[in-house]
């Protein structure tokens, strides 16, 4: 599916509340989007909430255009016309107990209100009426705003206690929006940090993805650390070496629009190995990709130490691996707190200008080449054939005579 146009997303949006308002119904947007509204961002998606029971409102919008993957929590799917996208339709509800810590029991159809008040944080609890153009506020959402704070609607421990993966999502809206933790709220957090434990690891690792691929990272990851969050997401590893916390922070904040691999690199590669790293990876389950893109920036970070001045045949391997931007990335973040030398940063980034054929010129010989002269089969051939590759690169051979003879020599001198 192409991404929608917010334009029309947004005019499909407003339209589909006056048809839910003309038959009869209250509905408004809701959550995410209203925030973002009134903080002057484009909305990621538009949520409308409604008096509607989910059966009207597919009789209202059409069978053929609505999916009702989620009609047991109230929630119905409508698909908008071409290049309009798709949103959630709510039906207010308020959720019952919840045994998991994690997700209700069960849900109640309910009024406007008690669905704000089941909502995370006051800025996550308004509603819009973009009809008759009003906010409609019960939990003190604009103040907040205004105020630059998350607060947890409600007592935040009875909340936190409800859901745990709350505490997460508070520090990831406060650290992105470069709000401030309301202090209940944060002291709740570091009384209750333990308790994390009980979210799944794909939901902390996808948070996790979202706080360090912002610019705000420092900030999510100070705050993590403050209310004790972080000792339990990096359980096992030391985050309390102020010194190593610091680099950690600082190499992580010097990174430009960085992948998650490589931000997630940038923290741990300063307090513990790759091994360490890639086993909280696999803890919070994360791709392959990202993985082992992760574990070889850790294990490769001090690779690049005096490329300026080792020889080329060290150096190309790294700089022609599908890393190597992050590789010299994460060298260019840490040269930046002193802790690498921006001359090889400097080297690496000239080589990586260089055109690929230059970079990573075709071998002069393979194991074919080594067969057809006659070289006996075995572990030899595994030597020369490197051999051959590092005078390559070193510039000391040109062709596949120039290689041959090479072979040849270095035959005759075992
Ligand atoms: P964004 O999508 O930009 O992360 P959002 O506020 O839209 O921010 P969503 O996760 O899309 O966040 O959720 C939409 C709304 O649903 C939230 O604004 C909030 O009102 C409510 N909500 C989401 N998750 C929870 C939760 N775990 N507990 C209580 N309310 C929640
Ligand atoms: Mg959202």
């Amino acid at each position: 599916m192409s991404k929608p146009d917010p334009q029309k997303q947004r005019e499909f949006a407003i339209e589909a509340v006056r048809i839910l308002q003309q038959a009869g119904f209250e509905a408004c947007f809701a959550g995410g989007c209203v925030r973002d509204q009134l903080l002057g961002r484009e909305p990621k998606d538009f949520d409308i909430a409604t008096s509607a029971r989910p059966d009207e409102v597919r009789d209202l919008f059409g069978h053929r255009r609505t999916l009702p993957i989620g009609a047991s929590f109230g929630v119905i799917t409508v698909l908008g016309p071409r290049g309009a996208g798709q949103f959630d339709v709510a039906t207010f509800r308020s959720d019952g107990k919840y045994s998991d810590g994690r997700h209700p029991d069960e849900v109640r159809f309910s009024s406007a209100e008690e669905d704000a008040q089941r909502r995370d944080f006051t800025i996550n609890g308004m509603f819009f009426d973009p009809v008759n153009e009003r906010i409609i506020d019960y939990v003190g959402g604009q103040v907040d705003l205004e105020r630059c704070v998350v607060r947890a609607i409600g007592a935040a421990e009875v909340r936190f206690a409800e859901d745990k993966l709350r505490m997460l999502r508070a520090v990831r809206f406060a650290a992105t929006l470069a709000f401030e933790l309301e202090a209940e709220t944060a002291a709740a957090i570091s009384r209750m940090a333990d308790q994390l434990t009980a979210v799944s690891s794909e939901r902390i690792a996808a948070e996790m993805q979202r706080m360090l691929v912002d610019p705000h990272r420092l900030r999510a990851l100070t705050m993590l650390r403050y209310t004790r969050l972080a000792e339990v997401l990096f359980a096992g590893i030391n985050v309390h070496d102020e010194s190593s916390w610091d680099r950690a922070l600082r190499t992580a904040d010097h990174l430009d629009a960085p992948g998650y691999a490589l931000a997630l690199a940038a923290v741990l590669g300063e307090l513990t190995d790759s091994r360490t790293a890639g086993e909280l990876g696999q803890k919070w389950r994360l791709s392959n990709e990202v993985l082992r893109r992760l574990t070889w920036l850790v294990s490769n970070r001090a690779e690049l130490t005096g490329a300026a001045q080792l020889p080329w045949y060290r150096i190309q391997p790294l700089l022609i691996h599908p890393g190597a931007a992050d590789l010299v990335a994460l060298c260019a973040a840490r040269a930046e707190i002193g802790q690498f030398d921006p001359a090889d940063v400097d080297f690496c980034r000239q080589r990586l200008l260089w055109p690929a054929e230059r970079l990573d010129p075709p071998a002069l010989l393979s194991g074919d080449d080594l067969v057809a002269r006659g070289v006996p089969q075995g572990s030899v051939y595994r030597e020369l054939l490197s051999a051959v590759r590092d005078a390559q690169l070193q510039g000391e051979i040109q062709t596949q005579a120039d290689a041959l003879a090479l072979v040849d020599r270095l035959l005759k001198s075992r």
